[in-house]
Parts: C-alpha cells; structure tokens; sequence
C-alpha cells in the first residue's frame, strides 16, 4: 500500500485540474472538433490508474477493492487488451510504494497477463453484461492464483481461502456499481457520453482524495499514537534511572541542574529555568539548561515574586497539575524575568515563543517548594497531556528527591529562622499567625522589647548586646509550650504566639517570662516590656492585632518598662 504523500495529492488535484479544462472545452463547443478525443481519454484513464495504485487500495469496512480496478477496466473496454495490459504493467512497474524490485517485477507481469486475458475474454464475449461478467472473473481468478495462491503463498493463506473468495465477491459487487459507467464508455463514441465521462472522472480524484485523506488521517493517528506510546515507555525508563540517580543525597544545586539537563538532553525541550519557592516566598532562580550563563545570571537578579507566580497559575490555564499559558492569553512577563528564545510557530498547534509551560513541584500539603519552566520543545508543537504528565512524573521525582535532601530541609528551615538566634524571622512570623488567623483558633499575641537596649550595646559594647539576645532568646525558647510559636520580629524585638490562650493566661505566661529574665543570671542586669493582645477580641486580623499588641507595648514602656500591659481598645 501506497504512502500517501504531498506529491499523490497534487497528482490528484492536477487531473482535476486537467478534468476541469477538458470538461470546459467541451460544454464551451471547443470539445467537440478535438480529434485527439481518444488519446484524452486514454491519458486520463492511465493517470487515472497510475494515482489509484499509488493510493492503493480503497476501503469500506473491513473490506478493500485495488482502486486501479476502477479505471484500467474502463479503459480495458475501451481499447482493448494490449494497450490495457502495457498500462497496467507499467503503473506496477512504476508503483514505487512497493519498495522491493522483484515484488514489482511480478505484479506487472501478473497485471499485464490478467488484463490481456481479461481484454481477450471481453473482446471474445461481446461488449455487453456478459463480457464485462465474463472478463472479471477471469481477471478476479487469476489474479486469486497469482498473487493469493504463488505470491504470499502460505498455509495461513490456505486458511483464508473462504476470506480471499469473499473478497473475490466484495470486489465484483463494486464493479457492478460502476458498470453503467463502463457502458457509457463503451458507447462512447456519441459526444453526450463523453461529456458525462468527463464528470465521472471529474469526481474520481475527488473521491479518492477523499477516502485518502480518511485514511491517511487515521493512519496518521495511528502512527503517532504508537511512536508517541513507544516515546513515552522510553521517556519512562528514563525518568526510572534518573530518579534512581537523585536518591543519592547531592547538593540541591546541582540536583536541580542534573534535572534541567535531563529535561533538556532526554525530554526534549531547548531551555530550562528551574526555580525554587523558599518557604519566605521568595523565589529563586537555582538552575537552568540551554541558557547561556550570563542569560542565567540576569534570569537570577530578576526572580518573579511569587504572588506574581500564582496570579499566572490560574485555573484556566492548568492542564494537568501544570499550566499551559498560551501567547493568545497576552499574559504579560516583564523582559528581564524572562527568557524568550528567537524561534516561530505558525500556527495553532505549534509553540509559540511567549507561550509559557509550568510544571509546580508540590509538597503533600499542596506547598509549591519548586516549579520548572520549559521552553521551546525541540518537536515545535505545544505540549499535549501526554507531554506534561512526562514532565509531572518527572516533577514528582524530583519532589521525592528533594524531601530526601537532608541539605533542602536545612535550606528550608534556614530561610525561616532568624540566623543569630534560632528563632522564626519576622517574614515567618507573618505567614503563621495568618496561618493561625485563618484557623479561626483563638490566641494571645505578646510582643516584647529589650529595655534601653542601646546602653547594653553603648556601655558594653555590640558583643554583649548581642549576648544579651541570644539570653532572651533562650528564655523565650524554654518558657513556651510546643505549639506555641516565637519569632525574632527585629532588633530587640520579639514575638510569641501564644495558641488557644486567652489573655488573662498570656498575662501570666508572660510575667513568668518577665520574672525568668531577670532572676535568671544574665550577665548584666536588663529587663522586658511586654504588650498582650488577644484574637479575636483585641482584632480580628493579623496586621490588626499586631499593631493592637504593639501599642501595648508601648503602653508598658510608658509606664516604666519592666511590665507589662494588656490591649484595651
Ligand atoms: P526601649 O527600652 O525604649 O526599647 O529602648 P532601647 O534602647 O531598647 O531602644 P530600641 O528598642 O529602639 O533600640 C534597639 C537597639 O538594639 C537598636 C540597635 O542598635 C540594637 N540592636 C538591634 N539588634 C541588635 C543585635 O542583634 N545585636 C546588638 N548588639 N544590638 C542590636
Ligand atoms: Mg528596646
């Protein structure tokens, strides 16, 4: 069977072309003092025949009928058994979809020898129903000997005798549909049957480009479907040995590039941009593949915020767990965040250069820890599901590589602690009590400061100053139950969250603290102000309430530092 290739469906649409011309001349009158009638004739029955072997065959069902039939029978009652049977040797001989030389060699002279005895038996038996009866299945039977019997000739063939003679019928029924046709051509000699053979082989090529395309979009389904089932088992095995490769406990950096290189080299995409989501969220650009280093280094002085991140990440464009940002949506990405490669696309189905692919690494709870961006696949075409799920099973891999990391978790928890005293950072204090805001749990907020901190730090000097925080910390640390959450909120400031506790109980908590500074042996003699609020009571928002604790800070420092004070509006 014949590929079906650019060139077949021009050849088509050229004897339309040409069909239409003749057809012209002869409704305009011209066609009726062409002498060359004949030779027309014959020149579109041959091409005719040389398209339709090249297409093959032509299918209803699960049955098939040679589509050359069609037309070298035709032209078989028309001149005559020689001139049919050369036609019919030549479009095998030339029929270059069967590869093998000898394979073409026999079916010429199979057609050449069917015809010529096929034309004989018509010419003997008389142009009529019975001569066209007579000549198919004459050429049905050795053709069912030449080929089905010697040619594939096999046990299994055997088997299917029953099929191959059913077909034998398929076929002579088809020809029965198109006989009239014949008999127009046989009687063509009158201008009125010709003018209708002209419209029949006006539809013919129609027809066939028809049933071709049919059959070659399925094909091409078909062809596709497996190469890309086959692509994806390989792009599986690959991702098997590389996560077996990201068990090993590497520097998260260079993790992450051996996972855009992967991406790159195995997944078939020409850059990559892997960024990290601290839990601050903060945004950091860690890897990268296909991009030139000082490209990488512009791309890492320019990280996305990450609410600029999730505003992208919008439900309309997630495919999958990732999203597919197409240029259509004008989503607009600032210059010097992103990296736009020179590169086109045509059309709908193709990549464009400002359409944007991200796949997010998630942690069970739904935290977005990391999230990698590829751009410009190597095959030009937007990604298809198949293509993201490879990419998400890949994200995932690296997920579990990441938890793995012993170097990650640190990573992790260094980004939230303040670095001098252990304590939760100013930016983690307010991711936790929104968090806790958000729970609806009541608490009490305590935020405290060093009194006269600056004459620790002028009178002996920024070391003890800073033994002196790291005192306090301390004191915050072994005075809080676990739960509760303590923060660094700045300088000598502090916070404390103090969960499902009502400020009556802070207060006391808090006087115990006041009490454990002082008479806990520090090195110089210092002191706390503390101011308690109370959620939901004293505010029900976070920023609120830290603004209430604070003014009663405030309130404690005003009167006399060394206390401490409750909010009260
Ligand atoms: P007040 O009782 O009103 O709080 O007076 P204060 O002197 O403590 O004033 P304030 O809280 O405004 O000053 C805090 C000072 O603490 C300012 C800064 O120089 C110092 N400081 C902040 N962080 C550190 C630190 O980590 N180490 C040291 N040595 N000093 C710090
Ligand atoms: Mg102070």
């Amino acid at each position: 069977m014949g590929e079906i290739t650019k060139q077949k469906r021009f050849f088509v649409f050229s004897i339309t072309i040409l069909n239409l011309f003749y057809f012209l001349l002869l409704i305009s009158g011209v066609g009726k003092f062409i002498s060359v009638k004949d030779y027309v004739l014959f020149l579109f029955l041959a091409l005719g025949g040389y398209v339709a072997e090249s297409f093959g065959v032509i299918r209803f069902g699960k049955f098939t009928v040679s589509s050359q039939f069609f037309f070298l029978f035709p032209m078989m009652a028309v001149f005559g058994p020689i001139v049919t049977s050369i036609v019919a040797y030549l479009i095998a001989i030339f029929d270059f979809s069967r590869v093998k030389p000898s394979i073409r060699m026999y079916s010429a002279v199979q057609y050449a020898i069917s015809y010529y005895v096929a034309g004989l038996a018509f010419q003997i038996a008389g142009a009529g129903w019975a001569g066209i009866i007579i000549a198919l299945l004459i050429f049905k039977i050795l053709n069912f000997i030449m080929v089905d019997l010697f040619m594939y000739f096999n046990l299994d063939r055997w088997k299917n005798m029953v099929q191959s003679l059913k077909y034998m019928a398929f076929e002579t029924g088809v020809f029965a549909i198109i006989m009239p046709m014949i008999f127009v051509l046989i009687k063509n000699i009158n201008d009125l049957s010709l003018e209708v053979f002209t419209v029949y082989t006006l539809v013919f090529p129609f027809f066939f480009t028809y049933m071709l395309s049919r059959e070659n979009r399925a094909k091409e389904e078909l062809v596709e479907e497996k190469s890309s089932l086959s692509k994806n088992v390989g792009e599986l095995k690959r991702i098997l040995e590389i996560s077996e490769m990201l068990k090993s406990n590497i520097p998260v950096v260079d993790l992450m590039m051996r996972v855009a290189s992967i991406i790159h080299d195995d997944l078939g995409w020409e850059y990559i941009l892997v960024s990290l989501v601290h839990p601050d969220d903060t945004i950091e650009r860690i890897a990268y593949a296909g991009i030139s280093q000082e490209d990488f280094a512009r791309l890492k002085k320019n990280p996305p915020t990450l609410s600029f991140v999730k505003n992208i990440m919008r439900d309309e464009f997630k495919i999958s767990n990732s999203y597919f940002i197409p240029q259509e949506a004008n989503v607009n990405i600032p210059n010097e965040m992103s990296y736009i490669g020179k590169y086109e696309g045509s059309d709908r189905e193709s990549w464009q250069d400002k359409d944007l692919l991200w796949i997010p690494i998630r942690e069970k709870n739904g935290r977005m820890i990391a999230y990698v961006s590829p751009d410009k696949p190597r095959n030009g075409m937007r990604p298809k599901i198949d293509d993201i799920i490879i990419l998400e099973i890949f994200a995932n891999q690296v997920l579990v590589a990441l938890e793995n990391s012993s170097e990650f978790e640190v990573l992790q928890e260094k980004a939230i602690r303040d670095t001098q005293t252990g304590l939760y950072n100013h930016t983690e204090f307010y991711n936790r009590i929104e968090k806790v805001v958000e729970s609806g749990e009541p608490f009490s907020l305590l935020m405290m400061d060093i009194d006269d901190f600056k004459l620790v730090n002028d009178s002996y000097g920024h070391q003890m100053g800073d033994i002196i925080i790291d005192y306090i910390s301390e004191k915050i640390k072994s005075s809080i139950r676990h739960g509760d959450i303590a923060a660094r909120y700045g300088g000598d400031e502090f916070t404390i969250i103090l969960r499902g506790t009502k400020k009556q109980l802070a207060k006391s908590i808090a006087e115990r603290l006041r009490m454990s500074v002082i008479s806990g042996n520090p090195p110089i003699k210092i002191t706390l102000s503390i101011g308690i609020a109370e959620y939901p009571e004293d505010s029900a928002s976070s920023n609120g309430l830290v603004s209430s604790a604070d003014r009663a800070l405030y309130m404690a420092k005003m009167r006399g530092k060394n206390q401490i004070a409750t909010f009260s509006g």
